[in-house]
């Protein structure tokens, strides 16, 4: 049993670890920069450790993350998501320091992190991937070449890439000359990697990913899928499970091969296999995230599995305490990623004081968020504030409660993703419940909402109009 956890993670997210931590009865140490002396991560923590003045470096400091796991004696390290979850030189650090790390081995985040690499792995365990390059594309010739063979249009993409970002699509000779040194330098930029490879664009496909759990003692079991298909420049926005995209049959059939790609990196702790499904429900792997997901709260509300405690247990050497027989699912979950960001002014991060916070509760929600009324978002980290997950027993009366949390979510001073979710879960095409990754360009009149008025505003009006109506 883990006694004492360092998370290197911040937000949100360190907040969801904490929480496992404390009802499994496991201290858990945060760590946080200067600009982040007011999160709620450090308030929450049992122990909190100032890292550096460097709002971002400080939490990639993997020497610094290390000593302070060794000095404040904890016997785990959870990377989280996003900074260095999937850097395989941070989790051979942990371990040889003697620390467990709560996730898989250097080598599978390596040879996962690489989207090549990953393809060359899935194809030798015939896995279908996206048709496309066999591994980096040495010139524009020869993606212009390649871009030939498969037709447009094609995807051209960063190896290293994540968030959405390094992703350009292509429909001509031109359009591919322009974008492929742009996406070069995007890359190298952002990944520090400016490799790039040339996928088969999958038109109109659905998102699909399977969450995955693998013990050290040869289990493997997945928790069925997520549907991610309603994003922004190629980032989720809303997730669903189940998908009301698959047929009992295809999710056998999808869940299987999720675990066999799992099986054939020798995966351990958590992952997720991501699909690209199209129309007639021929789907491809398209990669695998070798962590813990954003968006796993709503495999956790519809399994009844809590992911961090499982991930937790696996570092502790525990076997999985179920077959993929006992696995089931119930009801609807949907998760919605609450942003600063104006979705009027192409999502741009809105950061600055948050001046009131009411956060939804009642039955089927859950919040996790990292933010309070007086909190100053800061600029440097990603903009989501808070997730919101709703659920119930079937998909029309999720989507009514969903209505109604989001109608009850109070979150003034700074612009949010909240009146776009009003829209979208307001409008017959969310009710349908099926969707595909086109779905925001599809249907752009959801973003024609009116910014909701602050309820000064509407107290003022109210007392106006009574003043009026009394005749005073
Ligand atoms: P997922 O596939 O899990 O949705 P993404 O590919 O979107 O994940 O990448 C992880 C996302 O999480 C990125 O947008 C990253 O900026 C964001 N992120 C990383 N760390 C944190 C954090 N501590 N709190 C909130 N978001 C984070
Ligand atoms: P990231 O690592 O940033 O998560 P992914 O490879 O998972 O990148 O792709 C993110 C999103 O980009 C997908 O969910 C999908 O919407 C779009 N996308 C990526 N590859 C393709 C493709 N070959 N065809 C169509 N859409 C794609
Ligand atoms: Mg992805």
């Amino acid at each position: 049993m883990f006694k004492r956890i360092l998370i290197a993670n911040r937000g949100e997210c360190a907040i969801r670890i904490i929480r496992s931590c404390c009802e499994l009865g496991i201290k858990s140490v945060a760590i946080f920069s200067e600009a982040d002396a007011n999160a709620l991560h450090v308030k929450k923590a049992d122990f909190a450790v100032m890292i550096g003045p460097d709002p971002v470096k400080s939490y990639l400091n993997i020497h610094r993350i290390v000593t302070i796991a060794l000095e404040t004696g904890c016997d785990a390290v959870h990377p989280g998501f996003g900074f260095l979850s999937e850097n395989a030189d941070f989790a051979r650090a942990v371990t040889e320091a003697g620390i467990a790390y709560i996730g898989p081995s250097p080598d599978a985040i390596r040879d996962m992190g690489s989207k090549t690499k990953a393809r060359e792995s899935m194809i030798a365990a015939g896995i279908p991937v996206i048709p496309g390059s066999e591994s980096e594309l040495a010139s524009i010739d020869e993606a212009l070449q390649l871009a030939h063979e498969m037709g447009y249009p094609v995807m051209l993409k960063a190896a290293a890439g994540g968030g959405g970002r390094g992703i350009r699509r292509c429909d001509s000779d031109a359009e591919l000359r322009e974008n492929y040194p742009m996406t070069k330098r995007e890359a190298a930029a952002a990944f520090g990697n400016d490799e790039l490879f040339m996928e088969k664009c999958i038109v109109e496909p659905h998102h699909i990913e399977f969450q995955v759990l693998a013990d050290t003692h040869g289990n493997v079991v997945h928790l069925f899928e997520r549907d991610c298909s309603i994003q922004r420049r190629n980032q989720k926005l809303i997730e669903i499970a189940p998908s009301n995209f698959l047929t009992p049959e295809l999710r056998e059939q999808m869940g299987a091969v999720a675990v066999k790609a799992a099986r054939a990196v020798d995966y351990v702790n958590a992952g997720t296999v991501e699909f690209l499904v199209d129309r007639d429900h021929n789907f491809w792997f398209m990669e695998m995230n070798t962590r813990l997901q954003v968006e796993h709260t709503i495999t956790e509300t519809i399994t009844g599995v809590d992911i961090v405690a499982q991930q937790i247990a696996i570092a502790e050497g525990k076997a999985l305490p179920f077959t993929q027989d006992e696995l089931s699912f119930n009801g609807f979950a949907i998760e919605f990623r609450i942003n600063a960001e104006d979705p009027k002014n192409d999502f741009m991060p809105t950061p600055g004081r948050i001046t009131r916070y009411n956060s939804p509760g009642g039955p089927g929600i859950r919040v996790d968020g990292c933010v309070y009324a007086g909190y100053e978002i800061p600029s440097y980290y990603d903009s989501m504030c808070a997730k919101l997950t709703v659920f119930a027993p079937d998909w029309k009366s999720t989507v009514q409660r969903a209505k109604r949390a989001l109608a009850e979510y109070d979150i003034r001073g700074v612009r949010t993703t909240l009146p776009l979710y009003i829209s979208i879960a307001g409008s017959e095409v969310f009710m349908k419940g099926e969707f595909d990754t086109g779905f925001m360009d599809k249907y752009p009149e959801l973003l024609d909402y009116k910014p909701r008025k602050p309820r000064e505003d509407i107290a003022a009006a109210v007392a106006v109009a009574i003043a009026a109506h009394c005749g005073l």
